[in-house]
């Protein structure tokens, strides 16, 4: 019914207790405002909104097609190649994240 054709992609089917955030911000002193995962290989990025938008450019580089939220109450994957916004039930778990650097938490 979602239309999404890259379900097989999908090897983080529960996810991560805790993150430390962005990992390629973090590796660059960078700042981001929401974390997304990747649900091939559950690299952490940030979303279009933060400065680096690593999710996009992780997803661009590696081919890997599906992120899915890590905000709390945010449930929601996307897929960037259908460009398609959906809800992959296998995928379980609820991460505690860090409050985002760019909103002053720190
Ligand atoms: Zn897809
Ligand atoms: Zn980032
Ligand atoms: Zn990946």
């Amino acid at each position: 019914m979602t239309g999404c054709t890259h379900l097989d992609h999908v090897h983080i089917t529960e996810l991560p207790i805790e993150v430390d955030g962005c990992a390629a911000c973090l590796a660059s002193g960078s700042v981001w405002l929401h974390l997304r995962i990747c649900l091939e290989c559950g690299e952490v990025g940030c979303c279009d909104d933060s400065p680096g938008r690593h999710a996009t450019a992780h997803a661009h580089a590696t081919g890997h097609p599906i992120i899915r939220s890590l905000e709390p109450g945010e449930t929601w994957s996307w897929c960037f190649p259908d460009e398609l916004a959906m809800r992959i039930p296998d995928v379980s778990g609820e991460t505690h994240i860090p409050p985002s650097p760019m909103l002053g938490g720190a």
